[in-house]
Parts: structure tokens; C-alpha cells; sequence
């Protein structure tokens, strides 16, 4: 037999695996402060997304073009570049418009939120961030993974109630 001395090991293995074949969505981060773009990089991954980082806006319109990430989540003060200007910029362009881009700003100023929607953002979030707020942000524009173990809806049966709503996790 070659089943390892570990089980709980080798299950939580054949987990992991299985995580990684699916196909994890990519979130692009463009934050111009290092420990803050490490640690969202870091917790965006640890919650199965697969992510990008910049810390210039310029720079992200380009990684924008070539990655083609499915969201990004947008930094508004930036060194070379105002982050409401990145999002203009990316929403005129045909190749990326129709990412959505959530705005994140210490600027928690009246009006900033307005902004930041009219620049094109999809959704704002004030600094400092808190992270289960974050993740709702983010996962309710990016499906994640399943949790381990959760049944597979058949095709074409949709949930009671899935459709479209804003999304505060029925567990609250
Ligand atoms: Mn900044």
C-alpha cells in the first residue's frame, strides 16, 4: 500500500491540488505602499486568488493590457499618477473596460466616493482597510472557489435568491 503515514496530510494535499487546478482568478493590486500591497497580496492569496502587483499606475495599464486580470483593486494616491486617472484610462480602453476596478483610498474625504464612481471605479473601499469587507468586496465581483466539501449546483438550477443581490453572507 502506498498510502501515506499521514492521511490528514494527504488529504488536505489532494485538497490543496484540486484548489489549484481549478482556475483561480487574478486580482491586480496597485498600491504605491510596499507593506500594504505585500500584505493584500498575501491575504488575496491566502483566499485563492492568484495575484499581480504594481506600485505605479502607469505601470498597471500595461499589466492591465498583457494580464488581462479579472479585478483590480486601485490605490487612489499614487507617486506618478492620480489612481482616478488610471481608472479613466483603463475604462476607455476597449482591451480593459470591462474589468472592474475597486477604488481604495485613505481619502475617506465627502464626495471621495463620488469620485471615485465617476472616474469609472465599480466600487470603493476606505482605508483603513478592514479585511472581511474587503474580501466581500472582492468576492462578490469574483465568484472564489467553493469551500471544501460544498455540493455542485446542477446546470442550469439556479439557487433561490442568488440572483444579483448585493451579498452580505447569509451567516451575518
Ligand atoms: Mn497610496
Amino acid at each position: 500500500m502506498s498510502t501515506s503515514k499521514y492521511p490528514d496530510a494527504a488529504e488536505r494535499t489532494k485538497t490543496l491540488e484540486h484548489r489549484g487546478n481549478a482556475k483561480r482568478k487574478r486580482i491586480l493590486i496597485v498600491e504605491d505602499n510596499q507593506i500594504g500591497l505585500k500584505l493584500l497580496s498575501q491575504l488575496l492569496r491566502v483566499h485563492g486568488y492568484e495575484t499581480l502587483d504594481t506600485t505605479k499606475g502607469l505601470e498597471a495599464i500595461s499589466l492591465a493590457r498583457d494580464y488581462r486580470p479579472d479585478l483590480i483593486l486601485m490605490d487612489i494616491r499614487l507617486p506618478d499618477i492620480s489612481g482616478l486617472e488610471v481608472t479613466r484610462l483603463l475604462k476607455q480602453d476597449h482591451q480593459t473596460k470591462c474589468i472592474p476596478i475597486i477604488a481604495v483610498t485613505a481619502f475617506a474625504m465627502l464626495g471621495d466616493e463620488a469620485k471615485a464612481l465617476e472616474s469609472g471605479c465599480d466600487a470603493y473601499i476606505a482605508k483603513p482597510v478592514i479585511i472581511a469587507n474587503l474580501l466581500r468586496t472582492v468576492d462578490s465581483f469574483l465568484s472564489p472557489l467553493p469551500p471544501i466539501g460544498s455540493a455542485v449546483m446542477p446546470s442550469g438550477e439556479v439557487e433561490p435568491g442568488s440572483a444579483g443581490s448585493p451579498s452580505l453572507s447569509p451567516s451575518q
